[in-house]
């Protein structure tokens, strides 16, 4: 391991980078590894190479394990000039995550925890998860070969436990508050040395910088104004920013996109304490919203994303579910079948577009953050059209739709 420290986002209280507790002592708040200051890509064939050789001078890592990784990352940046004259927008982009090993973004933080536990000595991994990150540890943990640990919800359907329990990890329904096992796992884990990859830990934020590392390279190092994140633990929108800061410390870009926190209406606290003036979020009573995977009721990294999003001169959006499902329909028209999370960047960006706080003047990218086969129950909320004939008619058929 480099010589990194962890410092805490609130205090700046520093601790060695073998500290596996993912806290800080003092104010409870998360901690991330010190930004890098001088580093470059180091280009190869990405056939061959792994997203974190390509990024290695970013990663506190000596030694890579090349095998544990199943090809995470180089996702695809869609560009959508038909989108951009419908929005009047200059120019809008989908970073396409689905296009990940196990269908989200989760795969590039989990590959930098994976390595990060090998590396440290562990040979048992865990998560608190019900959806992506569940079936991406469970993924990453069978191919590395480590014991893996999954403590899912108590009531978690069917069609979410199986896609997990393929990869046979060992699996745990977890009876009681699903909201304190996050922070419970993280005691578990201390005591029975089981590395813990939830979903803002240190190096699952360090993972999702590679996604501001690759839109640099994807459109020649020029960046964005904004780049529009679904929000939920926070995690992926820390790390997105994270990385464009420290590509700017490393003289590879000249600025810094502003980020736009998106939530959903009906799972909101970030969004609500920065509209109330508030510095620290509060519990969401009722969850309720189509976008399963960002309806976290109180997000372990809420208030750092409510500091560094206000710091970062960003914003935070919420979108109903009707504005979801409409995105969902238009993202779907260019050929991007996203979850219902994912189409919230979308949703935000047509709410922030009528409201004036985006003009034509601005280029946007939006992180398609998981694919919509994830949630195929959310295609009875679609009217999608089929049409039925016989053999014979066929010919005729056709003709009425030419
Ligand atoms: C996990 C997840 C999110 C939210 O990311 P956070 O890091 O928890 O904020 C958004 N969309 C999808 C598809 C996810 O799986
Ligand atoms: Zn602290």
């Amino acid at each position: 391991m480099k010589k990194a420290n962890l410092i805490c986002t609130k205090c700046k209280k520093q601790f060695p980078l073998t500290h596996i507790n993912p806290r800080c002592d003092i104010c409870r708040e998360p901690l991330e590894v010190e930004k890098v200051t001088s580093g470059k890509i180091h280009e190869g064939n990405i056939l061959k190479q792994t997203m974190l050789e390509r990024y290695a001078d970013f990663f506190p890592f000596t030694r890579l394990d090349k095998e544990i990784s199943l090809g995470e990352g180089f996702t695809p940046l869609a560009e959508s000039p038909k989108l951009a004259s419908e929005l009047s927008v200059k120019n809008i982009f989908f970073k396409n995550e689905s296009q990940n090993p196990t269908w989200s973004f989760k795969d590039r933080g989990t590959v930098a925890g994976v390595q990060h536990a090998i590396g440290s000595g562990h040979t048992r991994v865990g998560t608190v998860s019900t959806g992506n990150m569940a079936v991406s540890v469970a993924a990453y943990g069978a191919r590395a070969g480590l014991k893996t640990f999954v403590l899912v919800s108590g009531d978690i359907p069917p069609e979410k436990l199986n896609p997990i329990a393929i990869y046979h990890p060992i699996l745990i329904k977890v009876i009681g508050d699903y909201g304190k096992l996050y922070f419970h796992s993280l005691e578990i884990g201390k005591q029975q040395g089981i590395y813990f990859i939830n979903s803002d830990v240190p190096l699952r934020v360090e993972g999702s910088k590679t996604i501001a590392f690759e839109i640099c390279e994807q459109i020649n190092f020029e960046v964005p104004d904004y780049v529009v994140v679904p929000t939920s633990s926070g995690g992926n929108i820390r790390g997105i920013l994270k990385g464009f800061e420290e590509f700017r410390l490393c003289g590879l870009i000249s600025k810094i996109p502003k980020m736009i926190c998106a939530q959903a209406a009906g799972c909101a606290p970030i969004y609500n304490a920065y509209r109330s003036n508030k510095e620290t979020i509060s519990s969401v009573e009722t969850p309720h919203t189509i976008a399963h995977s960002i309806a976290n009721p109180y997000p372990p990294s809420g208030n750092e994303v409510l500091r560094k999003i206000k710091e970062n001169e960003g914003t935070f959006v919420a979108v109903t579910d009707e504005e979801i499902l409409r995105a969902q329909r238009r993202l779907a028209g260019e050929g991007i079948f996203g979850q219902p999370a994912s189409a919230v960047p979308l949703a935000a960006v047509e709410k922030l577009r009528t409201e004036h706080m985006l003009t034509e003047h601005d280029t946007v990218v939006c992180i398609v953050t998981g694919g919509g086969l994830k949630s195929t129950v959310i295609l009875k909320e679609h009217d999608l059209k089929v049409l039925h004939g016989k053999l014979e008619d066929l010919n005729i058929l056709i003709e009425n739709e030419l």
